[in-house]
């Protein structure tokens, strides 16, 4: 099969490697025999909710935001008809954080966003960085992820909105919540970096698997198991919010 992933802004969000992730669900899709055809988003480009099997936004700093920011609110409803629709979407830092109602940046500068999570993210004073080690329920599996975060932004969460997970090392959406990241039919926010992908295959697959409509088959995976286990400990050493 060909998966259409529709990669939003890849010339302006995309720190930290988080393009990487990309690249992991093209290698885990081949190693199944489908195709990931992955087309930009960028400024101007509409949404067309039925054209994507998957949707994906990278993080950027405050100047990059400010730059897509009236755009991603231009998409809101295309953005929303996809998550609606049920299209699984990855969303990771400041491209989270555009997908809540606004980002107030360092400046106090309110930058739109899609209004598709329930959310909004105010930037602190200072950054929240470090490991992070997270636990979550996918299906009816406890998981864990395991990743990095760098950014001044303090997402809070509607009242009942569903957090990614619970934090077990790090910051997360605040530093004071305890949880991190959001979750909203098949789009899921979160902070972490790394990127994000490679040390949590299982996301990866269930991303895949969600817009394929099937849960695939667990891969060996003996090196990405490794290379989670070394980020969780390097997370679990720091231990929690620091
Ligand atoms: N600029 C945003 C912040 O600092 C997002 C940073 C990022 O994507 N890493 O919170």
């Amino acid at each position: 099969m060909k998966i259409v992933v529709g990669h939003l802004y890849p010339d302006y969000l995309n720190i930290y490697a988080d393009r990487g992730n990309i690249a992991v669900l093209a290698r885990r899709a081949a190693w199944r025999g489908h195709e990931l055809d992955v087309r930009g988003l960028g400024i101007g480009d509409p949404v067309d909710q039925a054209a994507y099997d998957l949707l994906y936004v990278g993080g950027g700093q405050d100047r990059e935001q400010a730059l897509v920011a009236p755009d991603i609110a231009a998409k809101a409803d295309g953005l929303k008809a996809a998550v609606e629709a049920g299209t699984p979407v990855l969303a990771v830092c400041g491209g989270y954080q555009l997908l809540g109602r606004f980002y107030r940046d360092r400046d106090g500068s309110e930058l739109p966003g899609a209004g598709v999570l329930p959310l909004e993210t105010m930037a602190g004073d200072r950054r929240m960085i470090g490991d992070v080690l997270l636990e979550c329920e996918f299906g009816a599996r406890p998981r864990t992820l395991a990743g990095f975060e760098n950014h001044a932004g303090r997402t809070l969460l509607d009242p009942g909105a569903e957090p990614l997970g619970r934090v077990v090392a790090g910051h997360g959406n605040d530093g004071e919540s305890g949880y991190e990241g959001c979750r909203l039919a098949n789009a899921v926010g979160t902070y972490l970096h790394g990127p994000l992908l490679p040390r949590n295959p299982w996301l990866a697959d269930w991303l895949l698997g969600t817009a394929l409509g099937e849960e695939l088959e667990p891969l060996p995976d003996e090196l990405e198991r490794e290379a989670h286990a070394v980020a969780a400990e390097r997370a679990r050493r720091r231990g929690g919010r620091s």
